[in-house]
């Protein structure tokens, strides 16, 4: 373990071929940079700097403890203030393209069997994921099985009236068939995040809270970041500032990825009084258009909608919440009459829905972390594995290859100069 402010030398010489660190050993070039000098206290200077501590900066964090000292950065008084606390928490295999499903099934052992003292309770807890489709939507349910397939042997295919017996709610002349994952899970974010932050910390790692990046530098061989009037100095910048990371590459004179944040509203309403619907699968439509499941002994419930945003504390919008009512009365008998919560979160995508994870092919030591879009809790464990082992100089896991995880799919390298709009 390194210890905390102080650059590993095997991570120095890992990634950089040489022998040296920032404080000792150093070359020609870093001794004219005042940065390596002396005057600057280890307490200054790290191997990794995280900038952000939602579920991808912690999970980045979490497993580059390992591999050497790490500091993160979050703007926030809150680590998951932003799309990290607002997530719906879901964990499915069926879900997104073939990148992201690897990297879901990658991780769900990490989710099932965490290491000893990670969690208090368990992350996964038994829910299962219906998709259900109109008519006019057998072609949607039949790509939402093959998806599942791919990596689970257990997914059903329903007719209406099976639909009807696991959700009775799923209005008769409006679902005709569904698609079952028995195996699809609650996730508990919260423990999933605390567990991560907390396991970084007690190898070391440092968390500053209220601590925005204003500027970020390349200098010598050394990334200098700028945060509240203090100057930070680290080997690797991950960049893990989910919605604003196309800013934070602005600061790093990156080329920036493309990166849209997306709202994404959900509302928490009474359930039925007469029906017991704690046991409900989630049900999702076919091609998206709303999801609901228990929640707190009520009903969460979302319109699925992705309306472009810039980077904000993003809030519910009253149409949006009206949408959502609408979509959800018109597929099931649910009379919503009140809305206990309603809340949004912005998930972030860039063109091919993958995320983005690797070295900047322009900017030295600037490391993406990004793009998680509606998936980055599901695929939190992968994603940090993998950032951590590449940022640390080294390749995708053999066990995440298996899975079809593929450093390539993820790397910044394929967008070209000028993909940004
Ligand atoms: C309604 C909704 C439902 C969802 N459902 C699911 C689901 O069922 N399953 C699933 O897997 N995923 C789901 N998601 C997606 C998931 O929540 C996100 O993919 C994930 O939370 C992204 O995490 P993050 O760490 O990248 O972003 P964030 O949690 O937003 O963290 C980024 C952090 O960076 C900080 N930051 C930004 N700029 C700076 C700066 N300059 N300096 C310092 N700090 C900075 C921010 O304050 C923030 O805390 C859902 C999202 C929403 C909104």
């Amino acid at each position: 373990m390194a210890g905390a402010g102080r650059v590993s030398c095997i991570f120095h010489a890992k990634i950089y071929g040489g022998t040296g660190c920032l404080t000792r050993g150093l070359g020609a070039a870093e001794i004219n940079n005042p940065m390596a000098s002396d005057k600057i206290p280890h307490s200054q200077i790290f191997d990794f700097v995280v900038i952000g501590a939602g579920m991808a900066g912690a999970s980045a964090a979490y497993f580059l403890s390992a591999e050497g000292s790490v500091l993160m950065l979050e703007m926030e008084s809150q680590p998951g203030y932003h799309t990290t606390g607002r997530s719906a928490a879901l964990f499915t295999e069926a879900y997104g393209n073939a990148p992201i499903r690897a990297l879901t099934t990658g991780g769900r052992r990490f989710l099932i069997d965490p290491p000893d003292g990670f969690a208090e309770t368990p992350i996964l807890t038994p829910r299962g994921a219906l998709f259900v489709g109109r008519d006019d939507q057998m072609a949607a349910l039949d790509a939402a099985y093959d998806a599942g397939a791919e990596h689970l042997d257990t997914m059903q295919r329903l007719t209406g009236r099976e639909v009807r017996e696991l959700v009775p709610v799923l209005r008769e002349g409006y679902v005709a068939a569904g698609v079952l994952e028995p195996e699809a899970m609650d996730i508990d974010v919260n423990a999933l995040h605390q567990g991560f932050l907390r396991g970084a910390r007690g190898r070391g790692a440092q968390l500053r809270q209220d601590a925005r990046v204003t500027a970020l530098t390349h200098e010598g061989g050394t990334c200098r970041v700028r945060t509240g009037g203090e100057d930070i100095f680290a080997k690797v910048v991950i960049n893990a500032a989910g919605a604003w990371c196309d800013e934070i590459a602005d600061l790093a004179g990156a080329d920036r990825v493309g990166l849209v944040p997306k709202r994404r509203t959900a509302i928490l309403f009474d359930g039925p009084g007469d029906i017991p619907f704690a046991a409900w699968p989630a049900f999702i439509d076919a091609d998206e258009e709303f999801y609901a499941r228990s929640e707190s002994g009520a009903i969460m419930g979302s319109p699925a909608d992705e309306m472009p945003m810039a980077p904000c504390d993003v809030q519910p919008d009253e149409l949006d919440i009206a949408i959502a009512v609408d979509r959800l009365q018109a597929a099931t008998t649910l009379e919503i009459r009140r809305i206990i919560r309603s809340w949004a979160g912005l998930r972030s995508f860039v063109g091919d829905k993958t995320p983005v994870v690797g070295f900047d092919p322009k900017v030295a030591g600037f490391f993406w972390l990004a793009g998680q879009g509606g998936y980055g809790i599901q695929t939190a464990p992968s994603m940090g594995r993998v950032a951590a082992a590449l940022a640390a100089g080294g390749d995708v896991p053999a066990d995440l290859k298996e899975f079809g995880v593929i450093a390539a799919d993820l790397s910044p390298a394929r967008f070209g100069p000028g993909a940004a709009g």
